[in-house]
């Protein structure tokens, strides 16, 4: 078996007040600023949706305490399953 993880920002977009420092911080450039504002009319940050690697570098460079969390998940990959999978086909191909 072998681990995948995978990391995001959950950025809350009403807590954020644009300030940029996850956007500066981040070294993937996976955070952008919206063109939009919320309703406390900040311009707020948002992930691109590529390109995390979990650092953290945004969590800790945010200064607001609910507006920024990552999140990180370990996706389990059963190698066993996979090569049976593989050996499926590859009969499959022969016949
Ligand atoms: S965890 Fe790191 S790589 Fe991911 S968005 Fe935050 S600063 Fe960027
Ligand atoms: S550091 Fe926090 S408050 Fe500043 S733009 Fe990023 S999410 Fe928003």
């Amino acid at each position: 078996m072998a681990d995948e993880e995978i990391s995001f920002p959950v950025i809350n977009l009403e807590e954020c007040k644009g300030c940029q420092r996850c956007i500066v911080g981040c070294p993937q450039n996976a955070i952008l600023l919206s063109d939009e504002m919320n309703n406390a009319g900040y311009q707020y940050a948002y992930y691109s949706g590529y390109g995390c690697t979990g650092c953290k570098d945004c969590y800790f460079t945010c200064p607001e305490p609910l507006a920024l969390e990552v999140h990180q998940f370990k996706k389990v990959v059963d190698d066993k399953v996979g090569k049976m999978i593989k050996a499926k086909v590859a009969n499959k191909g022969g016949k």
